[in-house]
């Protein structure tokens, strides 16, 4: 049976409830599995158990689904998704403050890192006080690789864009962490990955590989 609208708006992970704001993304990573054929298609096709969203859900049909929670439940709210939240950057600014007033829970944000580049301005202030955690995916700390791995519609831009991003949201946020997969790439590149954290003065985390 094909998901709610609510359920594919927002899902526990873990300890944690998503948020899914919008398919769109300025990746189409080689590894998403908007690109696998278990997963959906970048036309919105799908299995029945997607996160496709039919159309980018209004603040009313959001809080509502948070409404059908028990949020007691969860120990932090998640913007994550088939899509980069920062597409929908204002609706993201907009549910997390509602979500802190409402619900007093820590946000974290899952991103490619390449919002100021999607919305054409630093966006990094203006995570101030909505947003505690900001992950960014790393993926490699080759700058070729990265553009090979992630196909960004920013080309050459994107690597450079993510790193600016990082160094102006920790500024902002208490908790920035840049991240790789592991086993994806080798213990040498984990090194590298590790110093230009230490210089951007973020954490590195090495994840598995799920939705975490
Ligand atoms: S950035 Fe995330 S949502 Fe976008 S294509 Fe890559 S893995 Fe998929």
């Amino acid at each position: 049976m094909a998901k709610t609208k609510a359920e594919t708006i927002v899902y526990p992970v873990h300890n944690g409830l998503y948020v899914n704001l919008t398919n769109r993304c300025s990746c189409a990573c080689t590894f998403c599995i908007r690109q696998t054929a278990d997963g959906v298609g970048q036309d919105g096709e799908g299995g029945e158990n997607n996160l496709w969203l039919d159309h980018e859900p209004s603040f009313e049909e959001i809080m509502a689904a948070f409404d059908e929670q028990d949020m007691s439940r969860y120990e932090e709210v998640v913007f994550c998704g088939y899509g980069e939240p920062t597409c929908a950057f204002d609706m993201l600014k907009r549910v997390a403050a509602e979500v802190k007033r409402r619900y007093s829970l820590p946000v974290r944000v899952n991103t490619n890192g390449q919002g100021s580049l999607i919305c054409g301005r630093d966006i990094a202030p203006e995570f101030e006080g909505i947003v505690d955690t900001v992950s960014i995916s790393l993926n490699t700390p080759n700058a070729d690789e990265y553009a090979a791995i992630v196909r960004s519609r920013f080309g050459d831009k994107a690597f450079p864009g993510m790193l600016d991003f990082a160094r102006e949201v920790r500024k902002y946020v208490p908790n920035v962490v840049m991240t790789t997969v592991e086993t994806t790439i080798s213990h040498e590149d984990e090194a590298a990955c590790q110093r230009i954290c230490d210089e951007l003065g973020v954490r590195y985390r090495i994840r598995a590989w799920v939705n975490s």
